[in-house]
């Protein structure tokens, strides 16, 4: 089959042997994989990873031990616990340490023609949910654990930093939970996505004087975090969703005399996240820059990588 590998260099797409289900696993066909910043890290360096990339997926299953599942539309957590030890046994299996995550950390992805995974990592997607749409469960989810790990009341004043996908994504989840965030990006065209969602959008320069009790980082970059510190009032959370190569040094003055709660989120819960793409009360296909086919992912990828781009599209 054709995947996209990376070999520590550069990443390429090459004939690859067709991966073969274990027990306990399925074989799916990918139909769409999204790129992520994080595939973009990887290609600098990011988690040391080499092999096939990719962990944002839909596809549709071809063998399963359930044969009632073959055929089903199914997205995928990107975990993969090993289910016995103390941390899946507390039902942390997002954080077993030794699990592998697809596409990241010793698991083959899914930018590829076929992708094995355990059958429990599998969700159908629900029928009214396009391909397009349901390739963003796992971003998506990403977004609504913020409102697994912290109890943000209505009313509360949220400010998003950064207007790439996941920022994007995150205050889509928030308007879509009552809490209506303050969105603060570099791009005029890309915080007009979220119109309509009464999301209060800026750039940086207007937000004046203005502090908050919860400010999420989603800028990518690693002068994300200053600026979050600079905007949160004392006794607030920083909440840190960018994933990048490289350290950050932190003010811990700041955090200590004001009293802040920093808070590093990452994976989420999948179940709410295919519930608001299926109630349609959360579209993120307007995210959509651009679909390549996989035989043109080093194109893709390069177009993923450019300033400004959303979210790219692989088709195998
Ligand atoms: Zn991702
Ligand atoms: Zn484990």
């Amino acid at each position: 089959m054709k995947a996209v590998v990376f070999d520590g260099n550069r990443a390429s797409v090459q004939d690859v042997a067709d991966p073969i289900p274990v027990p306990g696993e399925a074989l799916v066909r990918v139909s769409v994989a999204g790129i992520c910043n994080t595939d973009l890290e990887i290609v600098r360096g990011y988690m040391g990873f080499e092999g096939i990339l990719g962990h944002e997926m839909v596809g549709v299953v071809e063998a399963h031990p359930d044969p009632a599942m073959i055929g089903q539309r199914v997205t995928a957590e990107i975990n993969l616990p090993c289910g016995t030890c103390e941390r899946c046994s507390m039902g942390l299996g997002r954080h077993c340490p030794k699990r592998t995550v697809l596409g990241i950390l010793g698991k083959d992805g899914c930018f590829a023609e076929h992708v094995t995974m355990p059958i429990g990592n599998l969700h159908p997607v629900p029928g009214g949910v396009s391909d397009e749409a349901a390739v963003f469960t796992e971003p998506l989810a990403a977004a609504f654990e913020i409102l697994e790990q912290l109890d943000v009341p209505r009313g509360a004043r949220v400010l998003v930093l950064g207007d790439g996908k996941l920022g994007l994504l995150i205050s889509m989840v928030l308007a879509h939970s009552g809490v209506v965030p303050t969105h603060v990006g570099r791009h005029l065209d890309k915080l007009r996505i979220l119109e309509g969602l009464g999301v209060e959008t800026m750039l940086e320069a207007a937000l004046g004087d203005r502090l908050f009790d919860v400010v999420v980082e989603a800028t990518g970059s690693p002068a994300g975090l200053d600026l979050a510190l600079d905007r949160v009032r004392p006794r607030g959370t920083v909440v840190l969703k960018s994933t990048f190569h490289g350290a950050v040094t932190v003010d811990t003055a700041k955090v200590v005399i004001d009293e802040l709660t920093i808070l590093g989120s990452r994976c989420g819960p999948f179940a709410p996240a295919l519930e608001a793409l299926a109630a349609g009360t959360i579209d993120p296909t307007p995210l959509i820059a651009e679909t390549y086919a996989l035989s043109d992912a080093e194109a893709a990828i390069a177009r993923a990588g450019s300033s400004g781009t959303l979210k790219v599209l692989l088709r195998p």
